[in-house]
């Protein structure tokens, strides 16, 4: 294929998503929030876009919805990212990687020849979790990791619980896990998606595109300092401040992740009992870390462990652990890596590559099938924010590239 035709059908690609966001965005961002009417717009325009191009249209037992054009052999790769948002969030997030997908797709599809291998393109359902707390629901009903005692309770922030918001779908929570055998009936070998950065790594190295080679695994715990609270006249060494403690711990956190390069956050921190007058008598932060080697993860969490420890002693104070959630890196597939990188290197002069913070739907599919991402710079590292962009030009090498990728996954023999 020449040089041209990927560059116009990254532009066409780019031309999809501005239509998608005329009718889901306003001047306060994107408002594609899974389980909303604007979604289901979202997922409709996806619907009409991919009938009209040939493609044959389902929906999985998770909401996901489904876009195939049969190949030459059954063979399929399987291309996907999610059309929902955050509230108020940016045109770019999933939508890239959909829209992508659907460019591929127009390549194929009824104007142009037949793939070598099948392709389908998955819209996910509900990636961000942004309404009930779950993320990646459709594409963990997929692997089998969708907790399902958990997905019952689940509750948005009006009280309405995620079951009753199903009844529009005319969706059963304990069909969910039904999408597993969908998925296993389409004879899927390879998962690929296409995403923008959402860090500002790419744009400080001068990068437009870069062939994602891992997610970064993660611990999240929350940490609970307890002193005894007091008037704020009481002299500060005979104190036992929570806080204190609390804050002691989250500089050495800070100190943790930069000696070994990887990703400390306290995103949360309460303080009881809120008053000016008092020093905190108990203070509970949140820490989230994240590293792409997972002996390293196991050493930041140790050390922020032993930090906690230090800080409660040094301020006379209890502390306890509770954690939250965990998850080990994903190194997604050394072949689909090397297809990857091939792909940018042709499209940009190098083969850029490098590992992702953010948690992706691929890390789902990478569990049990071989998964390769690639990612599109980020404005100022802006992510989950009206603010979020992509210069054109640097979409454009970002979907030449993805579409590279696909041709070369199609005819690859494996
Ligand atoms: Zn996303």
């Amino acid at each position: 294929m020449s040089e041209s035709t990927w560059k116009e059908s990254a532009k066409g690609v780019i031309k999809d998503l501005r239509e998608l966001a005329s009718f889901t965005s306003d001047a306060d961002g994107a408002h594609r929030v899974a389980w909303t009417p604007t979604w289901d717009k979202a997922q409709d325009w996806f619907k009409e876009k991919m009938k009209a191009e040939g493609a044959e249209i389902s929906v999985d037992a998770a909401n996901s919805v489904w876009a195939k054009i049969q190949g030459e052999t059954d063979d399929a790769i399987l291309i996907g990212s999610h059309l929902d948002c955050v509230p108020n969030g940016g045109w770019l997030d999933g939508a890239l990687g959909v829209t992508g997908g659907m460019g591929a797709i127009k390549r194929y599809g009824k104007n142009g020849k037949k793939p070598k291998k099948t392709l389908y393109v998955v819209s996910w359902a509900d990636e961000e979790g942004a309404r009930f707390g779950r993320s990646c629901i459709g594409s963990s009903s997929v692997s089998g990791a969708l907790d399902m005692e958990e997905a019952i309770k689940l509750k948005d922030n009006d009280g309405i619980s995620f079951l009753e918001a199903l009844k529009r779908y005319n969706l059963k929570i304990e069909d969910f896990p039904k999408a597993r055998d969908q998925f296993m009936a389409k004879n899927i070998k390879s998962y690929l998606e296409l995403h923008i950065e959402q860090a500002p790594v790419l744009e400080s190295q001068g990068k437009s595109v870069a062939c994602v080679y891992g997610i970064t695994g993660c611990e999240r715990q929350y940490i609970t300092f307890t002193g005894q609270p007091a008037h704020s006249g009481a002299p500060i060494p005979m104190r036992h401040d929570a806080f204190l403690a609390a804050a002691q711990a989250s500089l050495a956190f800070r100190e943790i992740g930069l000696k070994y390069n990887a990703y400390c956050t306290v995103g949360k921190v309460k303080v009881t009992p809120d008053i000016v007058t008092i020093f905190p008598g108990e203070c509970t932060i949140s820490l989230d870390q994240r590293s792409i080697d997972p002996d390293v993860l196991k050493k930041i969490y140790e050390e922020a462990h032993d930090a906690c420890i230090k800080a409660a002693a040094d301020n006379k104070v209890e502390v306890v652990f509770k954690p939250v959630w965990s998850i080990p890196p994903t190194i997604f597939d050394k072949r689909l890596a090397e297809l990857c990188k091939e792909a940018v290197k042709e499209e940009t002069g190098e083969g850029t590559s490098m590992f992702s913070g953010p948690l992706h739907d691929a890390a789902e599919m990478a569990k049990f099938l071989p998964s390769i991402m690639m990612f599109a710079m980020s404005s100022k590292g802006l992510s989950h924010c009206k603010e979020e962009n992509t210069p054109d030009k640097d979409l454009e090498l970002a979907i030449a590239a993805f579409l590279r990728l696909v041709e070369k996954v199609s005819m690859n023999k494996s």
